[in-house]
């Protein structure tokens, strides 16, 4: 039981606190094959069996629970931690599923994809992390395709943090989190996983929306010039299910 809440704890500080352990990166010795190795702390990327980013099939419908978003809180600081952009938000918006709440700390940008989807990796993935009162995580997820320019992401790449601790104080471009959604919520992939940054904890429960958003090309351009590649390659899906809605 101690051991859990340790792992826990961990995982709680990599979100608030990033570059938190060992230096590690998206390639060469310090890429994913060898974050395991990098720090005790980081054992679960070599021997989890629960891990993401996986490539989702979904072949398992059932009747999954609608979660709930209670949104409406605004950004506050938009920054660059030298491996994601990310956006933290004040605090009050929250999302409920298994009967927890869970509050939105920030959200944050790989290119391309983590998660695949029936095969297809997209140019870009968002995940919306949230953290619940005992230390559990959830992620949502938006997969964006390429169309028409988008006015919400337009804001935050008009002051894209671009290096490595670049940060800045959007309260005032008012932008609240549920902007960044499609419209549909209802339907969505779900399974279990891990962060996909070391120390790569399990026990995070993914939602992943089925409705992708757009962006257009130059905006793609825009986040991949900072970003290049951060995407963990895909992991086993070993002994789980993905459930869809
Ligand atoms: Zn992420």
């Amino acid at each position: 039981m101690k051991k859990v809440l340790i792992a826990l704890s961990i995982s709680a500080a990599a979100l608030l606190a990033s570059g938190h352990g060992a230096a590690w990166s998206y390639k060469g010795e310090t890429g994913p094959a060898h974050w395991g190795k990098l720090d005790k702390n980081f054992f679960m990327c070599e021997k989890g069996q629960n891990q993401t980013p996986i490539n989702i099939v979904g072949d398992y419908s059932v009747n999954l629970e609608k979660f709930t978003l209670n949104y409406g809180k605004k950004a506050t600081k938009w920054f660059n931690n030298g491996h994601t952009v990310e956006v933290a938000f004040a605090p009050g918006n929250t999302l409920k599923i298994d009967g927890k709440t869970f509050e939105l700390k920030q959200f944050h940008f790989h290119t391309p994809s983590e998660n695949h989807i029936n095969g297809v990796s997209y140019p870009m993935e968002a995940h919306f992390v949230h953290l619940s009162k005992d230390g559990k995580i959830a992620v949502l997820t938006v997969m964006f395709v390429e169309g028409k320019k988008n006015p919400y992401m337009q804001k935050l790449i008009n002051k894209m943090p671009k290096k490595k601790g670049d940060s800045y104080d959007i309260r005032g471009l008012n932008l609240k989190p549920e902007g960044m959604l499609p419209t549909n919520l209802d339907k969505y992939y779900r399974f279990n996983g891990s962060l996909t940054t070391p120390p790569c904890s399990e026990g995070v429960r993914w939602m992943v929306l089925k409705q992708p958003v757009e962006m257009s090309r130059a905006q793609f351009a825009a986040f991949e010039k900072v970003l290049d590649h951060n995407n963990r390659p895909l992991n086993p899906l070993n002994a789980r299910k993905v459930l869809e809605k």
